[in-house]
């Protein structure tokens, strides 16, 4: 449902705005990997963007941390519907070997939700178009999902992002 949400909503062009939640930049050299001339994504009409408010999909590095919670919601409400959110990397899909930690609250999807997965530490820069090309609709997805919910104990997300909700990020 979603690929054909998106295939109608979004067409050939998906404008991309990313995210780095904690990682360690190995994602994320693939992420600009997919720009240079060599991959050349632009030509399927994907590009980068500076601001979330013009962005279609929201691509996410790294695990998330406590800190960084609450910033990644706010990045998420501010792109305009309908978007997608594309989780680059095992950091991002999952937490990676941090998921378990006292700082990490696992993958993107314990705080936003996450449309494609694309493991990999890092994913190549292939997988990461076809993940983008599986958002658009384009290609076909080759798994099915499983959900798994993991937040360490006693510890309660939505409380601790409604703390920080009104409070500038530069503050913190
Ligand atoms: S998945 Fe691997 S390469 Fe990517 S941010 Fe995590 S540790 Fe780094």
């Amino acid at each position: 449902m979603i690929a054909d949400l998106c295939k109608k909503m979004l067409g050939k062009s998906l404008w991309l705005f990313h995210t780095n939640c904690g990682a360690c930049n190995g994602c994320d050299i693939e992420v600009i990997d997919v720009l240079t001339p060599y991959y050349d994504v632009e030509r399927f009409g994907m590009k980068l963007v500076g601001s979330p408010r013009h962005a279609d999909a929201l691509v996410v590095t790294g695990s998330v941390s406590r800190q960084v919670a609450p910033a990644l919601r706010r990045l998420y409400e501010a792109t305009p519907d309908p978007k997608v959110v594309i989780a680059v990397g095992t950091c991002a899909v999952g937490g990676n070997i941090w998921f378990d930690t006292y700082n990490i609250l696992g993958g993107a999807d314990k705080v936003v939700p996450v449309t494609v997965y694309i493991p990999g530490c890092p994913p190549r820069p292939e997988a990461i178009i076809y993940g983008a090309a599986l958002a658009l609709g384009m290609v076909p997805k080759k798994v099915k999902p499983q959900h798994e919910q993991h937040v360490p104990r006693g510890f309660d997300l939505d409380a601790y992002i409604a703390k920080w909700q009104d409070t500038p990020v530069v503050a913190r």
